[in-house]
């Protein structure tokens, strides 16, 4: 049903909406609170310094703004709780002041503190709450209010719409869920507490059980699944190994060999190579996609940015200069006729390795004969993307190559279709990297360390966070920092920056000027977080490193650490926090994860927060892991007593995804 149906949304929130990817009633419906406000207002003030007080107060005087920085104030004003009279704080609202009309009722949230006779808020609702309630709280993105969701929402909850259960009836019985719709209602209006856990409880196992499906029959399919017979020149693949400036790892020899007899073995090859950042999967596919060529087929590689692509492309170039092997790249930003000689070189078979992004996903993209699919930072990929390169080949083997560190009991749950080979151990010589906290007051000696670095020829990332929603604000503080270190350093360090609004020739430009040293230090959003590789850079400085969870710091800090010489990671943060000390303690990405899980459940485990399948709008692999594992058992029982072809969802599904051919 289209969005146009529901009561009061116009075109300027239908556009909101579409940014957090509702697009029509359905998916309206499928956007879930990710917690809720329990409001149970009284007039009177607990003596409870601790506890979260909802309380129905008069405005008594008129409110007071104070500023402490840019960007931070406080406002203040007397207000009568029954017959006493308090004194209200609130952080950074500054704007609520023309509201606070003097006698006006509003509700306070927050903590009172007697003997201050104090009370700091967290938030203020004008419109005063009456009686208990109990509001979803739902992502927004800016200029979309809660309330208006919440009203849709609740409009929507009303249309006659039945959304596809995926739970198989038989289950649903098993366990009594209660049905979808009305779980809808318990998710998006709940009266207590016990109707949001019912309702929580059955998405959650729906979202489990779908994807362990997947997972599944992927892997059922995939046992079967015949790929190409190959005989391998092995001494020249041997060949091209001893040519390399360095020796490889024992478990990048391991991976290799893998590798090797899969392409051999008259099974097709679905294997995915785990290692932490750093650790050199590169060169394990690298030599897999020659073997691959020297036996007559064609390779591809996919990777999720234009620069890492393109990083990938200039070091393929490189590494095989002197070989009669040809190489291009096919990137979304390439003008139209050049795309269009590469895509007919492709289809004739003049090009060996391909290098591209999801441009490669095209159907104007047709293979002569694809016979290796590489996936580069899998994670980053959903399934039916994957899937869709494989299919532009007739039986190719396939390989993955994921950073993703996360615990060894998830990972042989969650990547339970493939075969997996880890690389545990980073190449030789390398120093562990030295990682320190600082606070934004610290800054100046930060940039000392800096400029000590710059005097030894090393290069620096500075890496400033996205601002959440506000790509301008964004584009903002990278500029500020830049100018703030052009007033630092002067005519002492070229600087150049990097950011996801720039044009991809633009960036490329930046990239490859900081590849060659002609920039000393590179500012830039998360747009370097996957995969690239200078050499000589010794140095990541990342500014308001709590806004980052643990698994995307260390990815960013793996982009240094790439060579012997000694490394350095700044985390700059003006916050306490237990979880960055972890980084300190630590560069192994396995026990990072482990730590993270600890501290704070799934988190971000995969780094950015909409990537591939694995991200759950309700399910947390860590605190559902029981319910994960019971949903792992139902769908394999489903799969195997073929209960699934008689299930409409579940076949189609099964088309998306399969690749029998
Ligand atoms: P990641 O696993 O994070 O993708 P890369 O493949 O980019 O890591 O490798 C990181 C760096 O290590 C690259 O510069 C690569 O050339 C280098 N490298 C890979 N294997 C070895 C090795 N055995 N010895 C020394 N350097 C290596
Ligand atoms: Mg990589």
């Amino acid at each position: 049903m289209e969005l146009s149906a529901i009561k009061g949304l116009g075109e300027k929130n239908q556009k909101l909406l579409q940014q957090c990817n509702i697009f029509s009633v359905e998916d309206l419906l499928s956007y879930y609170p990710y917690r809720y406000d329990f409001l149970n207002p009284s007039s009177n003030l607990l003596k409870d310094e601790q506890m979260i007080q909802v309380v129905n107060v008069f405005v008594f005087s008129e409110a007071k703004v104070s500023y402490i920085r840019r960007n931070f104030n406080t406002l203040r004003f007397q207000a009568k709780a029954q017959d006493k009279m308090i004194q209200v704080s609130i952080f950074n609202r500054a704007f609520l002041k023309p509201n606070l009309t003097l006698g006006r009722e509003i509700t306070i949230i927050g903590k009172y503190n007697e003997k201050k006779n104090q009370f700091v808020a967290n938030d203020i609702k004008l419109n005063v709450v009456k009686e208990a309630k109990i509001t979803p709280v739902y992502h927004l993105v800016k200029g979309l209010k809660n309330v208006n969701l919440e009203q849709y929402i609740l409009d929507a909850l009303r249309k006659p719409i039945i959304l596809f259960d995926k739970i198989p009836v038989s289950y649903l019985e098993q366990y009594q869920f209660i049905s979808k719709t009305e779980a809808l209602q318990y998710l998006h209006k709940p009266r207590n507490a016990e109707e949001i856990k019912k309702a929580r409880l059955r998405f959650i196992y729906e979202e489990l059980f779908d994807f362990m499906f997947k997972i599944l029959y992927l892997k059922e399919n995939e046992s079967k699944a015949l790929g190409l017979q190959r005989t391998l020149d092995v001494s020249k693949v041997e060949e091209f190994i001893s040519s390399l400036p360095f020796s490889l790892t024992s478990d990048q020899v391991k991976a290799v060999h893998d590798g090797l007899s899969d392409l051999q073995s008259e099974k097709r090859m679905n294997r995915l190579v785990l290692g932490d950042v750093g650790s050199g999967k590169t060169i394990v596919a690298t030599i897999l996609m020659y073997a691959n060529v020297l036996s007559g087929y064609q390779s591809v590689m996919m990777a999720p940015t234009e620069i890492l692509a393109t990083q990938h492309y200039l070091s393929l170039l490189k590494l095989f200069e002197g070989y009669s092997i040809h190489i291009e790249l096919l990137v979304g930003s390439m003008k139209q006729s050049e795309k269009k000689k590469i895509l007919e070189r492709i289809q004739t078979g003049q090009v060996d390795f391909i290098i591209g992004t999801h441009a490669l996903l095209s159907d104007h993209v047709l293979f002569a004969n694809l016979g290796l699919v590489v996936t580069d930072e899998q994670h980053r990929f959903g399934v039916n993307q994957r899937k869709n390169l494989q299919n532009k080949g007739f039986r190719s083997d396939v390989l993955y190559l994921s950073a993703t560190p996360i615990p060894r009991t998830y990972a042989l749950t969650i990547y339970g279709d493939m075969d997996t080979s880890m690389i545990a151990v980073k190449p030789n010589g390398r120093k562990s990297i030295i990682t320190k906290l600082k606070k934004e007051s610290e800054l100046k000696e930060v940039l000392k360390e800096i400029y000590r670095e710059i005097k030894l020829g090393h290069q620096i990332y500075v890496v400033a966070p996205l601002i959440e929603e506000s790509d301008s604000d964004n584009l903002k503080d990278v500029n500020k920092l830049k100018e703030k270190f052009e007033l630092a350093f002067r005519e002492k360090a070229s600087i150049g920056i990097l950011h996801g609004k720039m044009k991809s020739n633009l960036k490329d430009e930046v990239m490859t000027s900081f590849e060659h040293g002609a920039l000393n230090i590179l500012i830039s959003t998360t747009v370097i977080e996957v995969g690239v590789d200078v050499k000589n850079a010794t140095m990541m400085i990342i500014f308001n490193a709590e806004r980052f969870g643990l698994a995307t710091l260390h990815q960013l800090r793996g982009r240094v650490g790439r060579n012997d010489l000694q490394s350095y990671c700044y985390l700059i943060s003006d916050q306490e926090s237990e979880r960055l000390k972890v980084l300190e303690e630590s560069n192994d990405g396995f026990y990072i994860s482990e730590k993270d899980f600890e501290l704070r459940g799934q988190g971000d485990l995969f780094g950015v927060s909409q990537s591939g399948d694995m991200t759950f709008s309700l399910a947390d692999l860590k605190r559902d892991y029981k319910i994960l594992l019971q949903a792992k058992k139902d769908a394999s029982l489903f799969i195997e007593s073929k209960e699934y072809l008689r299930n409409s969802y579940y076949l189609d599904l099964v088309k998306q995804i399969d690749f029998t051919n």
